[in-house]
């Protein structure tokens, strides 16, 4: 099937990212949000962006025109997805809330239509479950910022046939990303090696092994990170990082996956990092 037509569902942090990519390689992209808010937010961050690019040279005018021209919004989810080719979710991570979206676009969507999940860690072979195309349900697990960050996290539900991947596995690469191919397992590959180094790290915080930021030092320094891993969960937000770490305990069910008790009590705090204005440090 042509992929012309891309619905993406939720104009957050990520979503806007993903509606600007898909439009700015030349896809018609109908972005959904329950908020109305949240959808001009998102135009008008894609619009910003895009004028960036243009003062860095990357595109001319007339593309920044044409990028925004194939992006329309939508608050009603059944009527957008009647026309879709193809459709990423990027709602908020809540189970119950994607189990709902992807019944409803199971159930309007044309058949035969693939429906991606930007999910950073619920499980794609569950959310398939839900629906009646099990086989056309997976991972397409992007990086923030969307319009920088190259990797994509191609996530195999157990159902997801070798067809699907190879079509989302050519979407990826016609959008300028390099693709990984992954079966589905809690936390990916990214988040489970990612957050059991922040937390070993927010270990060494609560044994006073050293300070915060002598431990991102050794990091950036010694092992040529952009980024510590404490200042990179300020970042994430720690309360993402504790569900994530969570994720993953249950998951695998391994002790070595246990959150750290003061990442735990950080999140009782509200200290959640860079969005509450403290966390390892203070914004
Ligand atoms: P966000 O909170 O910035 O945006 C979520 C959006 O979804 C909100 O605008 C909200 O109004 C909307 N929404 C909620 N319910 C909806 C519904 N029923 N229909 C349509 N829209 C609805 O969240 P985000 O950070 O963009 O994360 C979105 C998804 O991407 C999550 O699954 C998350 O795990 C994943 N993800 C996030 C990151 C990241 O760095 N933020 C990275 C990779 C993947």
């Amino acid at each position: 099937m042509a992929i012309n037509n891309v619905t993406i569902i939720g104009a957050g942090t990520m979503g806007n990212g993903i509606a600007h990519i898909f439009a700015q390689s030349g896809y018609n992209v109908t972005l959904v949000d329950v908020s109305r808010e949240a959808l001009d937010k998102a135009v008008a961050t894609i619009t910003n962006n895009l004028a960036r690019q243009v003062k860095k040279g990357t595109i001319i005018e007339a593309d920044q025109s044409a990028t925004i021209a194939r992006i329309k919004t939508e608050t009603q989810l059944a009527a957008s997805v009647r026309t879709a080719d193809f459709v990423v979710e990027a709602a908020t991570e809540r189970y119950d809330l994607k189990k709902e979206i992807f019944q409803t676009l199971d159930a309007n969507a044309p058949e035969g239509v693939i429906l991606a999940t930007n999910t950073s860690s619920i499980s794609v072979t569950e959310l398939a479950a839900t629906t009646k195309r099990a086989s056309h349900v997976i991972g397409m697990h992007f990086f923030n910022p969307v319009p920088v960050m190259k990797l994509v996290e191609v996530i195999r539900g157990l159902a997801t046939t070798d067809e699907v991947y190879a079509t989302v596995k050519a979407l990826s690469e016609q959008l300028g990303k390099t693709p990984v191919e992954v079966n589905d397992s809690p936390g990916f590959v990214s988040n489970r090696i990612l957050m059991p180094m922040i937390n070993e790290a927010i270990y060494c915080v609560m044994e006073s092994v050293a300070k915060p930021e002598d431990i991102d030092t050794v990091m950036k320094l010694g092992m040529a990170h952009p980024m510590g891993p404490l200042a990179l969960a300020d970042f994430i937000g720690l309360d993402v990082c504790l569900a994530i770490m969570n994720v993953l305990h249950d998951g695998l069910g391994d002790t070595k996956y246990r959150a750290c008790p003061l990442l735990k009590k950080m999140v009782a705090a509200g200290r959640l990092g860079k969005k509450s204005g403290e966390g390892f440090y203070k914004y």
